[in-house]
């Protein structure tokens, strides 16, 4: 309501709008003397209507600031317009107890036939400002050093883990923008970041492309973790970033990462240093005459024994960073024709000790893939040694290698047991073996084909399972060719 509007008017008539108002209403005469109270000011203040009327506003404020009310009054009265009173003070009012109670106060002029009178809403924020007070409680409480800034990213609250982890106090914090807590060189991206998150704000962790760091007072950095909340308030729409120093943290990862290496490369050379060397001698010792059959055929269980283990020893390496960090693979250019003959010709002794017959089929042109040679060679080892390890005497396996649109297959395909599993999928899982090849006592870790998937997965292919009854089994590679 304006001054204008309320020109010419008799205070009484304005009981009816006082009543309507949800703040106390006070209207005061300019000598400060209560004129108008409505029933809301008799409820907070616990006077009735008629201990009021007549009397010096001053009652309904705490002693203590009298005086100072007394000065502001006659100030306002130099210059009456609508606006709250001492915004940014914190005050109290006092009821007729004499207790106290933090309030807000707008104040607005009004010209009446009796001349200028003020009214003054007050509103009781008691509510409020425990709300606040726990707020902040929380805010301190917090783990984490808590930054709250605006929607313009201005920073408009900390709590005492900023001070400490940052190096400045508050006041230098409060009013600056948020972007002196961000490395320069991540500055401007922090700005279109944070205008982003205004537009469609939501609890989630800061995600800006790569690590994120923070800076000191002092120009220092520390990589952190920082989750975003937004915080609707009567001041409109508030962020909240939660900043963990995870500096600790990742001091130890590379702690543990490092262990676990020298861990793995002490183990891996220990292991297979002794394993050669029972290789080594067992092919010098088998030269040596003279030896009996039997001695031989001896000798021949030892160095296929040492050499079971050696490949164990490197499946288990391998599966460990597979698991750490994923296979690593050098791709090159190749044609793949030689990779499956290399492997094929590399199992026929062992197919012929075990009595199954070894057919290969391939084109009669290049297939070009893009493929780790090794690993490649391998994944082909890992199903052929499968197929002739679940295969009986007198069966036989198959490899072909051919194109399908722009993929090349390599199959193996066997005359064995057949998986004889409810999921097929299920042999890929790591250290996986069927009830067959238990019972069987078929020898294996159950890593192969885990490795063999992994490497397949490496090379953007893929491995199945085509087929696998009482018949026999077929499994699946394809690779993307290359032109
Ligand atoms: P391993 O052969 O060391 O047991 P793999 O990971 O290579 O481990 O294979 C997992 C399981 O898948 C085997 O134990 C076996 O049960 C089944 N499997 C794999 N290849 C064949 C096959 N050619 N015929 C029948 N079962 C197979």
């Amino acid at each position: 309501m304006s001054a204008d509007q309320d020109a010419g008017r008799r205070p009484s008539d304005l009981g009816g709008l006082l009543e309507a108002a949800p703040d106390a209403m006070v209207v005061i005469d300019s000598r400060g003397i209560i004129q108008l109270v409505n029933a809301q000011t008799e409820r907070v203040f616990g006077y009735s209507r008629g201990e009021l009327l007549g009397q010096p506003v001053e009652v309904l404020v705490p002693a203590s600031l009298h005086e100072l009310h007394r000065k502001h009054r006659s100030e306002y009265l130099h210059e009456p317009h609508v606006r709250s009173m001492g915004s940014g003070l914190d005050l109290r009012a006092r009821r007729r107890d004499g207790s106290e109670f933090p309030v807000e106060i707008s104040l607005a002029p009004l010209e009446t036939d009796q001349g200028l009178l003020i009214s003054a809403a007050v509103r009781d924020v008691t509510a409020k400002r425990r709300e606040e007070r726990l707020f902040r409680g929380l805010l301190e409480a917090a783990p984490d050093a808590m930054v709250i800034v605006d929607n313009t990213g201005t920073i408009v609250l900390v709590n005492a883990q900023v001070e400490e982890k940052f190096g400045y106090n508050r006041g230098e914090l409060v009013g600056q923008s948020v972007e002196i807590l961000v490395p320069e060189r991540f500055a401007g991206m922090h700005v279109a970041f944070r205008s982003g998150y205004v537009a469609g704000p939501r609890t989630r962790p800061m995600g800006l492309a790569g690590d994120l760091f923070a800076r000191r007072k002092d120009g220092s950095e520390f990589p952190v973790e920082i989750s975003l909340a937004p915080l609707e308030t009567e001041e409109g729409l508030l962020v909240s970033a939660a900043v963990r120093d995870i500096s600790e943290r990742r001091r130890m990862q590379e702690e543990t990462d490092r262990v676990k290496d020298e861990f793995f490369a002490t183990v891996s050379h220990e292991l297979r240093t002794p394993l050669t060397s029972m290789l080594g001698y067992s092919e010098l010792l088998a030269d040596l005459e003279p030896l009996s059959p039997q001695g031989r055929r001896f000798l021949s269980v030892i160095a296929r024994s040492a050499e079971r283990e050696l490949r164990l020893v490197d499946d288990l390496l391998t599966l460990v960073a597979i698991e750490e960090s994923g296979l690593a693979i050098r791709p090159e250019l190749l044609d793949l024709e030689p990779v499956v003959r290399d492997a094929v010709d590399a199992a026929r002794p062992r197919a012929e000790e075990v009595d199954i017959e070894l057919s290969m089929e391939v084109p009669g042109f290049p297939v070009p893939v893009d493929a780790d040679r090794d690993r490649l060679g391998q994944a082909i080892d890992n199903l052929m040694s499968n197929a002739l390890k679940f295969t009986p005497a007198g069966g036989h396996v198959h490899v072909s290698l051919r194109l399908a649109d722009t993929f090349a297959e390599i199959e193996v395909a066997d005359s064995g047991i057949g998986i004889g599993e409810q999921d097929p999928n299920r042999i890929f899982e790591r250290l996986y073996r069927s009830g067959t090849a238990i019972a069987q006592q078929v020898p294996g870790a159950g890593l192969g084909l885990t490795i063999t998937l992994a490497i397949l997965e490496a090379h953007r292919g893929m491995i199945s399972v085509v087929k696998s009854d009482e018949a026999g089994t077929t499994f699946r590679m394809s690779l993307p060719l290359v032109g």
